[in-house]
């Protein structure tokens, strides 16, 4: 037998290592970033076109490299931020790996230019998938210009894998932040074809973070400083009433590397246990320094995680330094000592006042009357909660009592009366009206139940309404003509630049659903109507959670603006679950839902409703 094992050629081996490193146009611009970073640039400026699929080009004004440098640059495992292995455990540099250039040059048209401050010329050198195209002598700025094309231009199948524009543009946009973040004391500019999208110049932290997320951020801020031995904090934690449906303003920054850590991350929520609403996150932007030696950054391959020598130390620091600053700020309702949870008030219930406790009389109610629907009068008597009690002949009822929710006593107060409504009207009254009104009944304000010819029918009342809600959505964004309604005064809102961003990317399709803007800027716009029927004061949450199902979304190939606009809108307004429906709303419902074309599933493909055969039924009774 022969021998099969054989040596990959180069370029192959190349390109399978560059896919550890590269993985989208983001993947450069972090890479070239970070060198420009590590060659103690002060001046950085990135150049996209077409999200990076055309062009990366990032320009600064460090150190630059000599001839037999810039060369180098590109060989595999070439790098001069590490000498020895010891190194790697007090690393002060981005880098180490020596990989990132290789890599990018084993998938792209790459092309350097590069001159050190004391050096009359430069050096130009043109890379085309690892293959040396031509050096010379040029005259050049001081500092270092990378240009990537053309990326993935021999590996077509990488290159298909490529999002939409918007989605690359938005990692583009990730790593641009977490970068321009961590440094500060660096002025930044970007242009994506040839506007410009962010120009920061040197500035302190807070403006920094405050260019980048839009001028409201100001005074959302508060601020988070501790030394300790083992670790200095600074940076800002954002004020609760300011917390968002998305994680997007969430940084850590270790030794002015961004990282990921969803343990460090938890203890930011301990420190904000009980002011956040449910679903929403802290905002938090933290700089991390520790001893180089305590961690080790070579865990992960895109070097967003690292491992900390003595993480619950760190916990304990970072969780009781944001609560002392939350404190401080008047922000917490308790300060850092330690004390029982169930003695804090829930932020929720920050604003509302304490309700008198109240004794209910029926004073119809007559012992000696044996008729009990007289006592009970009218059917729509809504304040008389104890005559539904009173009535002898709805004894059954008590069988659902314990099926309410006890939390809401408003609502309960109307389930009685619902329930009460249908058992009068249908012992006085006998005329056509009443019998329909019997055909469905709201189960625990969240399902509305109905007969059917063969059993039962439950319906998810959120879930069909989302449904009913999505269809006509996207009916009018593919009609495009929807009614809107024109406010009587503008509506000013103020987003992050990125927000801003994706609303721009769905203007259009947000005008046909009946939105009408008359001025997008760079952190506000104008909204002068809204689609019929959706509230003003509604606006801004649909318009938060659109942004926050764009950034959570991963779309796919067959991602459809229109699609994630329709639903997104479908789920801010639909009927939320605990909300009462009176008879004619359940009708109405129903009836909306089975003239969908797919009644069966809510836009997130959940059942909306399930049915019970009467066999079914039997079954339990066996
Ligand atoms: P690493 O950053 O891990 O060392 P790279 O492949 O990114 O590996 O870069 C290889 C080397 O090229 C670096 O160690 C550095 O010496 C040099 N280099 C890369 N980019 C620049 C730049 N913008 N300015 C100066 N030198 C650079
Ligand atoms: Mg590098």
């Amino acid at each position: 037998m022969t021998d099969i094992i054989q040596l990959l050629p180069d370029h192959v081996a190349n390109q399978i290592a560059a896919g550890e490193v590269v993985q989208r146009p983001a993947s450069v611009v972090k890479e070239l970033l970070e060198n420009a970073i590590d060659a103690e640039a002060d001046e950085i400026k990135l150049i996209i076109k077409d999200a990076g699929k055309t062009l990366v080009q990032v320009i600064d004004n460090g150190k630059g490299m000599s001839v037999t440098d810039a060369r180098l640059s590109f060989e595999r495992h070439a790098t001069s931020k590490i000498k020895s292995a010891e190194d790697l455990f007090q690393l002060n540099t981005k880098g180490f790996r020596g990989e990132a250039l290789a890599s990018i040059a084993a998938i792209a048209h790459v092309e350097l230019k590069t001159k050190r401050p004391n050096d009359e010329l430069g050096t130009a050198i043109e890379i085309e998938g690892s293959t040396v195209k031509s050096q010379e002598v040029i005259v050049t700025p001081t500092g270092t210009s990378v240009a990537v094309k053309n990326l993935f231009f021999n590996i077509p199948a990488r290159r298909n894998f490529l999002k939409s524009d918007t989605v690359e543009l938005r990692h583009i946009t990730d790593e641009f932040h977490r970068v321009a973040l961590a440094h500060p004391n660096i002025a930044f500019a970007f242009y994506h074809n040839g506007s410009e999208l962010f120009n920061l110049p040197k500035e302190n932290y807070r403006q920094r973070v405050v260019h980048i997320f839009g001028s409201k951020t100001n005074e959302k801020l508060v601020p988070v400083e501790e030394e300790t031995e083992v670790l200095k904090i600074s940076g800002f934690v954002g004020k609760p009433e300011y917390s968002k449906k998305t994680r997007m303003e969430q940084f850590f920054f270790v030794n002015q590397r961004f990282i990921k850590s969803p343990y460090l991350n938890h203890a930011i929520s301990a420190a904000f246990e009980g002011l956040l609403k449910n679903g929403y996150h802290a905002s938090y932007f933290l700089n991390l320094t520790v001893d180089p030696k305590t961690i080790d950054i070579n865990i992960h391959p895109t070097k967003t995680e690292i491992k900390f020598d003595d993480e619950h130390t760190l916990y304990a620091i970072l969780r009781s330094s944001v609560k002392h600053s939350l404190g401080q700020f008047n922000i917490a309702p308790v300060l850092d000592f330690e004390h029982q949870d169930q003695f804090n008030t829930p932020y929720s219930y920050k604003d509302k006042v304490g309700k008198t406790p109240t004794i209910e009389v029926d004073r119809s109610f007559n012992p000696f009357a044996d008729d009990a629907s007289v006592s009970r009068g009218s059917s729509n008597s809504n304040s008389s909660k104890t005559s539904f009690k009173s009535a002898p002949t709805a004894n059954w009822e008590s069988l659902y009592v314990g099926l309410e929710s006890k939390t809401n006593h408003k609502q309960e107060d109307k389930l009685d009366v619902n329930f009460e409504k249908e058992l009068t009207t249908e012992t006085i009254f006998s005329d056509a009206s009443v019998e329909t009104s019997k055909t469905t009944f709201q189960l625990q304000q969240k399902y509305i139940v109905s007969t059917l010819k063969s059993g039962m029918l439950i319906i998810d009342q959120n879930r069909a309404h989302q449904r009913v809600l999505y269809e006509s959505f996207l009916k009018h964004i593919t009609i495009k003509q929807a009614t809107s309604q024109q406010l009587l005064f503008p509506l000013q809102l103020s987003f992050a630049p990125n927000e801003i961003n994706i609303i721009s990317d769905l203007k259009e399709d947000l005008e046909h659903t009946g939105f009408v803007f008359s001025d997008v800027k760079k952190e506000t716009i104008t909204i002068t109507g809204v689609p019929v029927g959706v509230p003003e004061s509604e606006v801004t949450i649909i318009l938060e959670q659109l942004i926050s199902d764009v950034e959570n979304d991963v779309p796919d190939a067959n991602f459809s603006a229109a699609d994630l606009l329709a639903k997104s809108m479908a789920k801010s307004l639909a009927i939320k679950n605990g909300q009462v429906l009176n008879n004619t709303e359940q009708e109405h419902l129903v009836n909306s839902l089975f003239a969908c074309k797919e009644p069966n599933v809510s836009p997130s493909n959940r059942p909306t409703f399930i049915t019970m055969s009467t066999d079914d039924i039997e079954k339990k009774f066996m």
